[in-house]
């Protein structure tokens, strides 16, 4: 494994791989590695013969106030569990300074509009743009063929894939599964801000999303389809039955357009007559400060594997 710093070095690299007829396989990370990432990165070795992973802490995607300088950061940690994955390894990391991605003022921005309009783009403005504006950066660095995305930040997946349809960027953006704690909490780096009663609490989350598929399985073994508006009042029930547990968002949104699913959102959901799509798959969105920790959590109802991981995850919470 080699680590790749600057930007002429990286596309240097990724074009002589792609000389020899290599597929490119890329996983964007801010690092502080944990499980979550890993299964991402072994997903690329499957699609990929060469992998890159980026480790950045990108600034353009902090808001004022938030936890840029807090970030957990370890990069020597980061390259051990990368390498232990044997032959899954990917070949670089490409670990560029802020100075080198962001040399000047920046006054270009690429926006994605309707699908930031809720969820984490509705309480953190401006950070979607930061997403879109460095994964477009990277994406034309690494040149990659295939890029892997984690589901458990489903909008910035859903952001990142119709910006790549928008702009006709020549990558396939794939979706990871959700990797979780024995509990069902999410992994995150995040997590690490999280000590004694409040590393309880966060599992709230998860539980919360297990009430809303047990709400949606018990509507269709009744012949029912799965009511949005049931399915919110349950997850938020009990999201707010801890109290240390303060609740940013509940949501349930069409998954695919991010819009209210009673809404055709202007996407191409529409059923012709202004119903419900019964088979709409829907996104049920958490997001909640526990302790000094922004922590999101989702399930997409419809989503049959989605389900049943996050069931069998929270098992035991
Ligand atoms: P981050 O370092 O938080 O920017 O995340 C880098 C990538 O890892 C993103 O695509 C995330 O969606 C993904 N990711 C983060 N946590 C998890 C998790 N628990 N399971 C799967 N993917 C994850």
């Amino acid at each position: 494994m080699q680590r790749l710093t600057t930007i002429a070095e990286t596309r240097a690299t990724v074009a002589r791989h792609r000389a020899d007829g290599a597929r490119i396989g890329f996983v964007p990370t801010m690092g502080f590695l944990h499980d979550g990432h890993l299964s991402l990165v072994r997903h690329a070795a499957d699609l990929a013969d060469v992998v890159l992973v980026s480790i950045f802490v990108n600034p353009a995607q902090f808001g004022p106030g938030e936890d840029l300088a807090a970030y957990p950061r370890d990069l020597a940690g980061d390259e051990a569990k990368l390498a232990g994955l044997g032959a899954a390894a990917p070949a670089y990391t490409f670990v560029p300074t802020v100075a080198e991605m962001y040399p000047r003022e920046r006054v270009t921005t690429v926006r994605v509009a309707h699908l930031t309009y809720r969820l984490c783009g509705a309480a953190r403005p401006g950070h979607f743009d930061g997403v879109a504006t460095v994964v477009t950066k990277l994406f034309n660095i690494v040149a990659p063929d295939v890029a892997v995305f984690g589901r458990k930040d489903f909008q910035q997946l859903r952001v990142v894939q119709r910006m790549v349809e928008d702009l006709d960027q020549p990558v396939e953006v794939v979706g990871g599964p959700t990797v979780r704690e024995p509990d069902g909490l999410a992994m995150s780096s995040r997590n690490t801000y999280l000590t004694g009663a409040d590393r309880d609490a966060a599992r709230t989350l998860s539980r919360a999303l297990r009430t809303a598929v047990e709400v949606a399985r018990d509507a269709r073994i009744t012949g029912r389809s799965a009511d949005p508006g049931m399915i919110q009042h349950a997850a938020r029930v009990t999201l707010t039955a801890d109290p240390r547990v303060r609740v940013d968002y509940v949501e349930v949104l069409d998954a695919d357009t991010l819009a209210p699913p009673d809404q055709p959102g202007g996407e191409g959901t529409e059923t012709g007559h202004g119903e419900p799509d019964n088979r709409q798959r829907l996104l049920v969105a958490v997001a909640a400060n526990v302790g000094p920790a922004r922590l999101i959590d989702n399930v997409v109802i419809g989503d049959g594997e989605d389900e049943d991981r996050l069931l069998h995850a929270t098992d035991s919470a």
